[in-house]
């Protein structure tokens, strides 16, 4: 099935998730891409959270409060979408995007195709 959803026309909510989990893969895959070493990337773009597990850091956005630091908060989009984590890739998948089906059914409803659904996530 064609996925039902839009990223481009999507203010990135899946993007503020104050979880983005990243396994060695996905940090060796950074490190390359900046030209660093696996432990350089490591502490420059991740941390610890929930006991061990390792998780994007974050930055302030206006409309989520706080979402990935790789994430152009003017654009809208991700800066590092050659190198971005497994996690990224996979979400949401074949088929439909919750956030994405509230965000046109309320911008049909109110008649205003740039409405946002804000969202106030801190750490
Ligand atoms: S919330 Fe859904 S539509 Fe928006 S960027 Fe993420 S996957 Fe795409
Ligand atoms: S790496 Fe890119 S796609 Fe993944 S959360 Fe960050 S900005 Fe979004």
């Amino acid at each position: 099935m064609p996925a039902q959803y839009n990223c481009r026309k999507c203010p990135g909510y899946c993007c503020s998730y104050p979880v983005i989990a990243l396994d060695k893969r996905d940090v060796e895959r950074l490190a390359k891409h900046h030209g660093m070493t696996f432990d350089e990337a490591k502490r420059a773009f991740t941390r610890e959270a929930h006991g061990h597990k390792i998780i994007m850091r974050r930055k302030a956005d206006l409309y989520y409060g706080r979402i990935c630091r790789f994430f152009d908060t003017v654009q809208r989009c991700c800066t590092i979408y050659t190198a971005r984590p497994a996690v990224c890739r996979a979400f949401p998948g074949d088929g439909r995007c919750g956030y994405y089906d509230f965000l046109t059914f309320e911008r049909r409803a109110q008649d205003d195709p740039t409405w946002i659904a804000v969202t106030n996530n801190e750490d």
